[in-house]
């Protein structure tokens, strides 16, 4: 694996504010290696965003890849290799296989919900980015015997909480890719003819809502290639937009388009 040049990316999916600490795309202890885990800490600090970065004496920054300040905004520190878990209990959280989050907290001071909140999106949104079972979320105290961090945090009760924010969308949706073509796509209506046609007939074969008997005859790329919107095909989009729970009214607009466009079986 690459130095991690995506993490900004992915924090924003949090729908948390997030800050991009200069340089951070080619900082790192060389490039990560692995992630196989997220290991979650408390600074036992304030302000205290320079020390992840730059270190403390007796160990080079970066410390981990991610600050999060205490009024919930994510800092992305560095994308590759930081010294924030050595040794570790467990093979999948070492420095070489893991993500470190350090949370701006003293060690004893009761932890802000805004804070919280964002500490727990910003697992769940790395869990997708990486394909990871919520299991591998650890705090550090559950990695190295010695290590009181993250203080009063339930790891067992964090995890219930990112996996349920797993289950659901991400709070700033992977909406930008999607919404941004919905926005570029005109309303379709039948007897249209033009490319974006093929577009809408691309976006049904390719969610699975093409029956295979439509286009038996022809084939299916010269069925794809269509540019007209006949009235076979507003039979199958309105087909789809009842099962979609749409306004079945055979018009292709920013509705039926998302839905077009991220809609799984
Ligand atoms: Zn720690």
């Amino acid at each position: 694996m690459p130095y991690l040049t995506q993490l900004a990316k992915v924090a924003r999916r949090t729908g948390c504010p997030v800050t991009e600490v200069s340089g951070w795309k080619t900082r790192g202890h060389g490039p990560q290696p692995e992630v196989d885990g997220v290991v979650c800490h408390h600074t036992a600090g304030w302000n205290d965003m320079h020390v992840v970065r730059d270190g403390r004496p007796g160990l080079d920054g970066p410390l981990s890849h991610i600050w999060l300040r205490r009024d919930g905004r994510i800092f992305i520190v560095a994308a590759g290799r930081c010294w924030h878990n050595a040794p570790s209990l467990s093979l999948g959280h070492t420095n070489s296989r893991s993500i470190g989050i350090e949370a701006e907290n003293d060690g004893r001071t009761a932890w802000p919900k805004v804070q919280l909140d964002a500490y727990k999106r910003l697992c769940a949104e790395l869990c997708r980015e990486f394909g990871l079972p919520v299991s591998t979320v650890k705090g550090h105290k559950e990695v190295n015997s010695s290590k009181p961090d993250p203080h009063s945090i339930n790891m067992t009760s964090f995890r219930k909480d990112v996996a349920a924010l797993l289950k659901g969308e991400p709070a700033a949706p992977a909406l930008t890719w999607t919404e941004k073509l919905v926005k570029d796509l005109p309303v379709l209506r039948p007897k249209d003819d033009n490319y974006d046609v093929k577009t809408a007939r691309s976006a049904l074969f390719a969610r699975g809502y093409l029956p295979e008997a439509v286009y038996a005859t022809v084939g299916l790329q010269a069925w794809l290639e269509r540019t007209k919107y006949d009235d076979e095909f507003a039979g199958l989009i309105k087909g789809f937009q009842k099962l979609k729970k749409l306004d079945a009214d055979c018009l292709i607009g920013p509705d039926t388009w998302r839905a077009l466009l991220t809609a799984s079986r």
